[in-house]
């Protein structure tokens, strides 16, 4: 919980409701936000263009909504956590069942890993609390399509050149048009297109860069007059050239081999995801895209004018599907800030802001990353790779000396509370991201 003298944001992004509603008498920082962009319309864009319309206090400020139509979205994220389920209701204030069922979407009550670790046995990692708490399986399209009808916003269809901080805001360069001044820019332009080592971490502990996607027919049939119950898990299911992702929506079922092309060719995946598909009694798929992907954090997420978010501030493979929820606090977090906070503390404000989610994502990479530690049930080049050779970097490459942030402490911490004969109640609740609760599932689970 990252507590200023007026606001809560709690670990996944969201607002306390009650103290949200006494900020709203006390909001000086709107009156310094007239005119906002939001560049990108993929999950990102979408979700911080809803935020906007739902949480600025005031009628007369302008929303621009700017994307290139010819830049597809990458419309892969399909898992969330908790906290989605509860933000989707506020920001289109419908009922949690309607929106599921915009959503063709099922209840993720957690992910259900097979052949992972030193076990060889499977296990869950459950939201907490356990078969109660749930986040939805989702169509990423729909999602931004429900998004879309609740916001009010300019939208500007064109190619985005550059955004730049600049007095007293950002400017937006277009391809065709005339520049813009903004006082805040939500950048959600997706992956950049280059690495920079003096702008982005590399968080080179993590061992997977490439995705196939296949799409097979459903395997949790639609209810006719309401949402479906059934409890559902992201399937993560370990193979020779690293995992399967399977998960369930009513109108399909996605399935994603993420591998490490420098390790294992493209052919020799396709192979096994074919072998996986038969066993799994799959005959038809429709095969989707394959996406290479970075690894990386951007060392300046927000820098008082622009805020990166979704893919363009950061990414990590979705073994744990914290994009949309890292997503969330991106914006949750600078949003409040700027709306909150009187203008004059925007300076003192910032590196705070940044840090904090810098620390916050490279805190699930640490998260994601350990996963691998411990191997898998299938002794092949990958799983050597990933785990002596690749996950043993994750100090280095979180030195705080060079992220300048304190993730790699609050990773060691919870393995000391997990190592304690008994641990304090005061302690139940602590994080590195994910809570307590998780680290102690999966580590038994992974057998380290
Ligand atoms: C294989 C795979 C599986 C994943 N699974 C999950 C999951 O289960 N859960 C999860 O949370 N996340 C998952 N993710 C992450 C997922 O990508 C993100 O959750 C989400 O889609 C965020 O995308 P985005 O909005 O940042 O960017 P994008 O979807 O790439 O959108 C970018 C937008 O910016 C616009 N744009 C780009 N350049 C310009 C420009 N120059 N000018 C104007 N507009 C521009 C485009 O038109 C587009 O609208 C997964 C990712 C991969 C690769």
């Amino acid at each position: 919980m990252l507590c200023t003298r007026h606001i809560q944001i709690s670990r996944e992004g969201v607002i306390d409701r009650h103290l949200w509603k006494s900020c709203r008498v006390i909001q000086p920082g709107s009156k310094t936000l007239r005119k906002i962009a939001v560049v990108g319309r993929g999950t990102a864009g979408s979700l911080a263009a809803a935020s906007i319309a739902r949480l600025h206090p005031d009628s007369d400020y302008e929303l621009h909504h700017i994307y290139d139509s010819r830049i597809p979205v990458i419309g892969v994220g399909e898992g969330s956590w908790p906290s989605l389920v509860q933000q989707l209701q506020q920001l289109t204030s419908l009922p949690h069942d309607t929106v599921q069922q915009h959503l063709r979407g099922t209840r993720k009550y957690g992910v259900a890993f097979e052949g992972w670790g030193r076990r060889n046995r499977n296990f869950t990692h459950y939201f907490t609390p356990r078969k109660v708490s749930y986040a939805y399986h989702l169509s990423a399209d729909l999602m931004a399509d429900l998004l879309h009808e609740n916001t009010r916003a300019r939208h500007i269809d064109a190619k985005v050149r550059d955004i730049t901080r600049i007095e007293g805001g950002a400017q937006v360069e277009f391809e065709g048009l005339a520049p813009e001044h903004y006082d805040l820019v939500f950048d959600a332009r997706g992956f950049p297109r280059k690495l920079h080592p003096d702008q982005h971490i590399d968080i080179s502990f993590i061992p997977t860069n490439t995705a196939v996607i296949r799409r097979c027919p459903a395997i949790i049939k639609e209810e006719q007059d309401g949402p479906v119950l059934q409890h559902t898990y992201t399937r993560a299911v370990a193979r020779p050239h690293g995992w399967i992702f399977v998960i369930p929506l009513t109108v399909h079922t996605s399935y994603g081999y993420i591998f490490n092309r420098d390790v294992s060719s493209l052919a020799e995946v396709e192979s096994d995801f074919d072998v996986f598909l038969d066993t799994d009694g799959v005959s038809e798929f429709e095969q989707r895209a394959v996406i290479p992907f970075p690894n990386f954090v951007h060392r300046q997420i927000y820098d008082g004018a622009v805020a990166r978010i979704g893919n363009a501030a950061a990414f990590m493979e979705p073994l744990e599907a914290t994009a949309i929820v890292s997503a969330q606090i991106q914006i949750g977090m600078v949003l409040h800030m700027r709306l909150n906070r009187s203008i004059e503390y925007l300076e003192r404000d910032v590196p705070m802001v940044n840090q904090f989610l810098v620390n916050n994502i490279l805190c699930y990479g640490l998260f994601v990353g350990w996963h691998y530690s411990c191997g898998s049930k299938y002794d092949s080049g990958f799983w050597r790779h990933a785990r002596d050779r690749v996950w043993p970097r994750y100090r280095e490459a979180t030195d705080p000396e060079v992220v300048g942030c304190a993730a790699l402490r609050k990773f060691d911490e919870m393995f000391e509370l997990m190592s304690q004969s008994s641990i304090d109640k005061a302690d139940w609740t602590r994080m590195c991201a994910v809570p307590l609760t998780s680290y102690v599932q999966v580590s038994e689970g992974l057998g380290c």
